[in-house]
């Protein structure tokens, strides 16, 4: 308001002084008060300013580009509500898994799915931010996934499942990481983590049904479904030499994936026993049980 010409440029106010930009004003009346401390604090923010050639623009600092995005200001709210920075955390896509299940998968790492307390932060109004299952406690995405105890329930059958009883599921990353127990090969590692993440997609899929169709939550059911649907999707993604069984997934998948070093192990183990403890019988049953595709074993 104290510039003497309207039409006055930038670079006709900040002069370049000693490597340091000083302002070069012109005003109509010496500034007084509240604006002297302002200029002040100008004056400090220019010092620092080195300008180029081109004419005076705009420049958006939220995107690399310097060009505004919608996306980049969708994300900046984002992270600014959310408190995280969601574009920053992915998961690559596991190829027994359809796409859909990735997605969930990633939106759950984001913390994007809408459970009522993510609701409750973009300002919808909510009769309850409680968990609809349990109706103890607020319903965050953890909860929702991992930690409430009608969810808690279908994990600790699962763990049971794959065999994992010294792994604990008790975070979303619990849920959603690569569990380093399977180490001894991909495909182990793989199946595991597609089952993890089909749980957590039947998990969420049973909660929305509840809550927008009002279906009773039934965990035997629930755990069918993913004993069934697992199966389906894992098998039908499995290359030819890798086909499963599903008699052998459901007694114990984790046994069928642990992969030919597993499974020759056990083979030396069993010709290493001696014949007088180990009936022939028996041993017959785990060769078929350890290597399912075999029907040439005999007594
Ligand atoms: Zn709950």
């Amino acid at each position: 308001m104290l510039e003497s010409n309207k039409d006055a440029h930038v670079a006709d106010r900040i002069t370049h002084v000693n490597s340091s930009s000083v302002g070069n004003w012109c005003w109509a009346r010496p500034p007084r008060g509240r604006a002297q401390n302002e200029l002040r604090e100008l004056n400090n923010i220019i010092s620092s300013v080195s300008l180029t050639d081109h004419p005076d623009s705009w420049k958006c600092t939220l995107d690399a580009s310097g060009c505004f995005t919608s996306k980049s200001l969708a994300q900046l709210i984002n992270n600014l509500i959310l408190g995280v920075h969601a574009s920053n955390l992915s998961i690559p896509r596991n190829k027994f898994t359809p796409q859909k299940v990735h997605i969930l998968a990633r939106r759950v790492i984001q913390k994007k799915i809408s459970v009522r307390v993510e609701l409750d932060k973009r300002g919808i109004d909510l009769d309850t931010t409680l968990c609809p299952l349990c109706e103890l406690y607020i319903e965050t995405t953890d909860h929702a996934i991992v930690l409430c105890p009608k969810t808690a329930f279908i994990w600790k059958f699962v763990l049971k499942w794959w065999n994992q009883n010294n792994t604990s599921i008790s975070s979303i990353d619990d849920a959603f990481i690569i569990n380093q127990n399977f180490t001894c090969n991909n495909f182990g590692s793989s199946t595991w983590q597609a089952t993890k993440w089909i749980v957590s997609y039947t998990i969420w899929k049973h909660r929305n049904l509840k809550v927008f169709s009002k279906k009773e939550w039934s965990p035997a059911s629930i755990i069918s479904e993913i004993q069934a649907q697992s199966f389906s999707w894992i098998s039908k993604r499995c290359r030819k030499k890798k086909q499963i069984d599903w008699h052998q997934w459901m007694v114990n998948p984790s046994s069928y994936v642990e992969g030919p070093q597993q499974r020759g192990f056990v083979l030396l183990t069993l010709l290493s026993l001696d014949r007088h403890c180990f009936s022939s019988s028996l041993r017959l049953e785990f060769l078929k049980f350890y290597f399912p595709h075999t029907d040439k074993w005999s007594s």
